[in-house]
């Protein structure tokens, strides 16, 4: 009798770390929720997607046009005709159709759906562009229309530049910016006032202290882009706070996330 209740409370103790364990990874859809019917990366839908999901963050990229208009997608260049979104005026990139018929977003058409999205914050991915100077210029910009959109607590930052990662730093003081690129350390990011790290799975499982350093020093984690089952257990094993996937639901079920 003693026996079985002592198995009994062992079990539960189990259970319940492993969840806990579990519940503190959290999910960003890559690019939006676009892997499903009617949606595309980076389109309006792919966000309401993600928050019909209920997934953390639904995190998109964003390039300023030519003449000074932040737009949503991903690419240096934008089919059909291979245009460089920094040299094309948002008069033409705004007619320019995505693969689920929608155009493409400006970011002040992505703010205007995220204030109707109440589950899923905006990830946003400001883009390595040709100068630092028109990189502050989009930082600037991005960090105003956040504001005046009163969107603030639903906002975090990420960048592969370290230009641009620091110019959020000091544009945004209040939200959490991470950096991409890989290259640097967690003490190094602690330094420059990173809130974590946000690196590929292959800079990760070439350098698996960083889950544990990064921790120790009250940074956070973000792993990309990781698509399948046993990535997804490895990064929770060593303690992600986030993953960022082009498979939320696969990542939810892992997780034993109820929707
Ligand atoms: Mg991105």
């Amino acid at each position: 009798m003693r026996k079985n209740a002592f198995t009994f409370i062992a079990l539960g103790l189990l259970i319940a770390t492993t969840s806990t364990l579990s519940a503190k990874t959290k999910v960003i859809a890559h690019r939006g929720y676009w892997k499903t019917d009617g949606s595309a990366q980076n389109s309006l839908t792919s966000l309401r997607k993600a928050n019909a999901i209920k997934t953390f963050g639904s995190e998109l990229d964003v390039w300023l046009s030519a003449d000074g208009v932040p737009v949503v997608t991903h690419d240096r260049t934008i089919t059909p005709n291979k245009l460089v979104i920094e040299n094309t005026p948002y008069a033409v990139l705004k007619g320019i159709k995505l693969s689920n018929g929608e155009t493409v977003p400006s970011l002040q058409e992505y703010l205007t759906v995220a204030k109707q999205c109440k589950n899923t914050k905006l990830i946003i991915e400001l883009k390595s562009h040709s100068t630092p100077e028109r990189e502050t210029r989009l930082a600037e910009k991005t960090v105003q229309m956040v504001k005046l959109n009163g969107l603030e607590n639903k906002v975090e930052y990420i960048a592969f530049s370290l230009h641009m990662t620091k110019e959020l730093i000091r544009l945004a003081p209040k939200n959490d910016v991470y950096y991409l690129n890989g290259d640097l350390s967690p003490q190094e990011l602690k330094e420059i006032g990173c809130a974590g790290l946000d690196y590929n799975l292959g800079v990760m499982k070439k350098n698996e202290n960083w889950f544990k350093e990064a921790k120790n020093i009250g940074l956070k984690t973000n792993v990309w882009t990781v698509n399948n089952k046993k990535d997804m257990q490895y990064c929770i094993d060593n303690g992600a706070d986030f993953i960022t996937t082009d498979e939320p639901e696969l990542l939810q079920e892992v997780l034993g996330i109820k929707k």
